[in-house]
């Protein structure tokens, strides 16, 4: 177990108006290995943030930590206010029991570069199985709400379809809208379309850019540069543990000021 030190401050930041993702200074190790060096990032409520950097920068364990499947060894990390992991009272930080943590994880919606499917459920079994298990909905409204996401992405027509009959594009689909089913306020795409063939990415951008214009607020790990020019309205490029530079999509691909995004950019353009 690696010691946590999260200092305690008086007058940290509750919930501000329009701030969804607030993180400072966030360290996180494996080991000797310092994955994280101190990230800082805010993403303001409906905005899409675009997550970029070479293999190994740390992307996946910062969204593994907003998330809670990584514990951060210092610094904070809030989403929509809410102290992740901790609980401040009387000046003092308190770790946050089983049950609180699996309430801030419910509100936060992960897909990742595998679908994680359930394989032996439909398409619709898959989507109904946390809102009926862990929200206790009942069945059959669950099994309408359902219905619907998969509608919204394309697939209302593959409800009873298992998971193996599907496309990797169309499994990635049912994999958004199983996140959607919990009804997050935060979305976190740790590179969607990494695992897909080529003429099934767009069918994945599609839904998320229809969900962006929806206002659900996004942090997305991504190397299509398209889509963070198009959609996104902050990219961050990480690399080595820290954020390197960050700033308007079409201004940071047009114009980056640092080597190591340069060097990124014209590898992945
Ligand atoms: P990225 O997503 O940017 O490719 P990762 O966050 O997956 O980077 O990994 C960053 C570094 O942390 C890599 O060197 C990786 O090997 C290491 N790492 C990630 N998860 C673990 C883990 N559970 N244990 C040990 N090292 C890890
Ligand atoms: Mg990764």
């Amino acid at each position: 177990m690696t010691e946590v030190t999260v200092p305690a401050q008086a007058g940290a930041p509750k919930a501000e108006s329009g701030v969804m993702v607030r993180a400072e200074q966030v360290h996180k190790s494996f080991g000797s290995l310092e994955v994280l060096k101190g990230i800082d990032l805010e993403v303001r409520t409906g905005e899409v943030c675009c997550l970029l950097g070479p293999s190994g920068s740390g992307k996946s364990t910062f969204l593994r930590c907003i998330n809670h499947l990584e514990k951060i060894n210092a610094g904070r990390i809030w989403v929509d206010g809410d102290l992740i992991g901790y609980r401040e009272r009387g000046g003092k930080l308190h770790e946050l029991r089983e049950k609180e943590v699996a309430a801030q994880r419910r509100s936060i919606g992960m897909v990742f570069q595998r679908f994680n499917l359930f394989p032996h459920m439909t398409a619709l079994e898959n989507v109904i199985e946390a809102p009926v298990r862990v929200r206790g909905e009942k069945k059959a409204a669950a099994r309408e709400r359902a219905a619907a996401l998969l509608d919204r992405v394309g697939l209302g027509d593959k409800l009873g379809t298992y998971p193996g009959q599907l496309s990797g594009g169309q499994q990635q689909r049912v994999a958004i809208a199983r996140a959607l089913a919990m009804q997050p306020k935060l979305m976190l795409f740790d590179e969607p379309t990494s695992a897909l063939d080529p003429e099934l990415v767009g069918e994945v951008l599609d839904v998320m850019k229809d969900l962006a214009r929806d206002g659900m607020t996004m942090i997305v790990v991504t190397h299509e540069i398209g889509f963070a020019r198009e959609v996104g309205d902050s990219l961050i490029f990480m690399d080595g543990g820290v954020v390197v530079e960050s700033g308007a999509p079409r201004e940071v691909i047009a114009n980056p000021r640092h080597d190591r995004t340069k060097a990124f950019l014209a590898k992945v353009l």
